[in-house]
């Protein structure tokens, strides 16, 4: 039995023996940690939890909707489209919205019908790690766009390399993850101009979009006349239901009939419509907790500054910052009084979700600290 030596070892060798797509291989998948910490502030969850009447109004809908379980949901879940055209304004009609389980599902149905083989997605990193591995699934060539100083992104800057480069698909992030500035509008127009040459689809993905500082405006702004531009926003932030899945965007009506060519039938189960549906009804809870997380967002934002540190302006429910002589060390020491933050793997930085009041309490502090620590 000796070409039993011969046998793969490892998960990672059998996986390679594996028939996989050529593309796929060396690929490594999403995996913020989920480690089971009382304080977790690395992934931007509302930390804030679902507001009691908001449990109450879901726990009812979905009650209702399990007793026609044995059906097929709406396929076109209209109800929900016209509550979330009704949410958003802007004069949207429901022909305008779509979802899917997730913003996530949201983008990459974009990249099944406008990206796929032989096709290009443009990104800005440092951005949403999910661009380059949906374009991956999607077999879509992944562009590495760069950004100014500081992360910034400039309209002239931005319009000059879609041109360079004429990607099918352009992502913008707005407010950035992971730096959690919102763009200008001007860059959002600029960049569609700039993809009339390529007739790229310019996705600007608003995932943070509730919690933006005054004055700033939505890319919902944009839509009238512009085709190719996506707007595609989540209930999983604001509306603290990332465990429900349930991602939506905002286009021209023909975009939706292009998502209807790739989406599986029946994708929004009945018991996500239900749940969506109760949230939007009742979201005056929700919305002050927006305001509270704002509230503990800016005060992250203000403590930092005086620890020395240098945060980014924040438009979302998290605050970036940099300045840090070890990052690994203060995200480790972080995670032994149990505060899980967001190595996101950019030199001096960290990034941190806005907490409750206790849980930011107890970051700070902690943070405070570690940083005497390393002076002494
Ligand atoms: C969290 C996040 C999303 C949301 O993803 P879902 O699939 O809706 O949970 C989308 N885009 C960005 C930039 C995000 O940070």
């Amino acid at each position: 039995m000796n070409d039993q030596t011969a046998q793969p070892t490892s998960r990672e060798e059998r996986l390679a023996g594996l028939p996989l797509r050529e593309d796929l291989r060396g690929q490594h998948p999403y995996g913020a940690p989920q480690l089971d910490v009382p304080i977790m502030l690395n992934v931007n969850e509302n930390t804030y939890g679902v507001p009691q009447d908001v449990q109450e109004a879901i726990t009812r809908s979905v009650r209702e909707a399990v007793s026609s379980l044995n059906r097929y949901p709406d396929r076109e879940f209209t109800e929900l489209r016209e509550a979330l055209a009704e949410y958003l304004g802007h004069g949207l009609t429901p022909e305008q919205l779509w979802a899917a389980n997730g913003s996530n599902e949201v983008l990459q149905q974009l990249l099944q019908a406008f990206g796929g083989p032989g096709r290009s997605a443009l990104g800005f990193p440092p951005t949403y790690s999910m661009y380059p591995l949906l374009a991956a699934g999607t077999g879509t060539a992944y562009l590495k766009g760069v950004r100014d100083a500081d992360y910034e992104l400039t309209a002239d800057s931005a319009a000059r390399q879609v041109r360079e480069l004429a990607p099918n698909v352009v992502f913008l992030c707005s407010p950035n993850n992971p730096t959690g500035t919102a763009l200008g509008l001007d860059v959002v127009e600029a960049v569609y101009e700039a993809s009339e040459a390529s007739q790229a689809i310019v996705i600007v993905d608003e995932a943070y979009a509730e919690f933006a500082q005054l004055g700033t405006q939505s890319a919902l702004t944009l839509l009238p006349g512009r085709p190719r531009l996506v707007v595609s926003r989540t209930m999983s932030k604001a509306f603290a239901l990332a465990g429900a899945r349930l991602g939506y965007l905002a286009a021209a009506p023909e975009v939706t009939d292009a998502l209807r060519l790739v989406r599986l039938p029946y994708h929004l189960s009945a018991i996500t419509q239900a749940t969506a549906l109760a949230a939007l009804r009742h979201r005056a809870s929700l919305m002050s907790e927006v305001e509270a997380i704002k509230h503990q967002r800016d005060r992250i934002v203000k403590e930092l500054e005086r620890l020395g540190l240098r945060p980014a302006s924040s438009d979302s429910n998290f605050v970036f910052f940099t300045g840090l002589a070890d990052p690994q060390r203060i995200w480790r020491g972080l995670l032994e009084a149990g505060v899980l933050v967001r190595d996101v793997g950019i030199p001096g930085s960290l990034r941190v979700t806005a907490g409750t009041e206790s849980e930011t309490s107890a970051f700070l502090s902690r943070l405070e600290e570690l940083l005497e620590e390393e002076q002494a």
